[in-house]
């Protein structure tokens, strides 16, 4: 079976605005990627006339992403994301460039380039080159960026993947401003892809069960998580997803919240779950470890004040907003 993200990210069923990730700032941190204020504009994508201009346009700014990395620009206090077209010609030709959409009707682009073209940047001393999990994690952009570089990252990350036509092998044409490939051969039509992943809290009583990867710091404890199969509902793969990692059954399963998880290309669906009994059996082939958490406890991982040093992932990531709505409603949370 899948890999189990448990490393995924974070967010709360009252999302409307990422304030920012910087520890320095009073607003409470919300989780990342989500709350867009790009209006896509799907009408334009078949307007190349327009996107031309657009792409243009003095208010034009362009996302710059190479396989994982993502440039910046220095400035003296902070790193820029955007950059103009006349910048942006001064990396050379993009190999895929999509519309992202409106802010505040600036026009949005997203430019991939070859990872080794990008990699090539290290050199010039006005550019950063950081990938977007570490972005997130530091703060190192405000933190309206997130959302636009997420779906930049999704959908060049998918060209990338998808230059050839799985139905008869042809190369492809990009076309409607990088949001669908065609097939000059068997004229199949494919577009951009995203991944459904089911991130849940198994709760019985003042208790859930939170697992470890391996890839996870020695004292990072989260929720479980697996990608949704084809013919399944939210709800069939949560209990199903629990049931293989840690030999629960659930019952009533309760929406929370979602965050787009570019990762490659991921939707992480977050859900609480009505435990029905409590003698875990942890498949190791999925998690490195499993096991139940009070709300007392969870509320010293949270707030990084555990005495053994245990701990939730950062508030970017969806799994933590998860575990906090817990420790704030208790099984409140399961009547959604
Ligand atoms: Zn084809």
């Amino acid at each position: 079976m899948h890999c189990t993200r448990l490393t995924a990210v974070g967010g709360a069923a009252s999302i409307d605005v990422i304030v920012s990730n910087r520890p320095d700032r009073n607003s409470p941190p919300r989780q990342a990627y989500s709350g867009s204020r790009i209006e896509r504009a799907a009408a334009h994508r078949g307007d190349p006339t327009l996107l031309a201009e657009l792409a243009e346009s003095n208010r034009a700014g362009f996302y710059v992403i190479g396989g994982d990395a993502v440039a910046l620009k220095k400035h003296v206090e902070e790193l820029d994301p955007l950059f103009s077209p006349a910048e942006l010609r001064t990396f050379g030709a993009a190999r895929e460039t999509v519309f992202l959409g409106l802010l505040d009707e600036a026009p949005r682009f997203g430019a991939g380039f070859d990872p080794a073209a990008v990699e090539s940047l290290k050199e010039r001393d006005d550019l950063k080159l950081i990938d977007l999990r570490s972005i997130a994690v530091q703060g190192a952009v405000a933190a309206e960026h997130l959302p636009p570089l997420a779906e930049a990252k999704a959908v060049l990350g998918w060209h990338a993947r998808h230059r050839f036509c799985p139905n008869c092998g042809e190369r492809t044409k990009v076309v409607q401003a990088g949001w669908r490939r065609d097939c000059p051969a068997c004229r199949a039509e494919h577009f951009p892809r995203t991944d459904p992943v089911v991130i849940m809290l198994a709760i019985a009583g003042e208790r859930c069960v939170l697992g470890r990867s391996p890839r996870f710091p020695q004292t990072m404890w989260s929720c479980l998580a697996g990608f949704a199969e084809p013919g399944e509902s939210i709800e069939e793969a949560v209990r199903r997803e629990v049931q293989e990692e840690v030999g629960l059954a659930c019952a009533r399963v309760a929406y929370f919240a979602s965050q787009p998880w570019p990762f490659p290309s991921s939707l992480m669906i977050g859900c609480h779950a009505e435990a029905l009994n409590e003698n875990i059996v942890i498949d190791k082939n999925e998690i490195e470890d499993a096991r139940w958490f009070d709300r007392a406890e969870l509320k010293q991982m949270l707030a990084r004040e555990h005495p053994q040093g245990l701990m939730t992932p950062p508030p970017i990531a969806i799994a933590h907003h998860i575990i906090r709505a817990f420790v704030d409603q208790g099984r409140n949370v399961l009547v959604g």
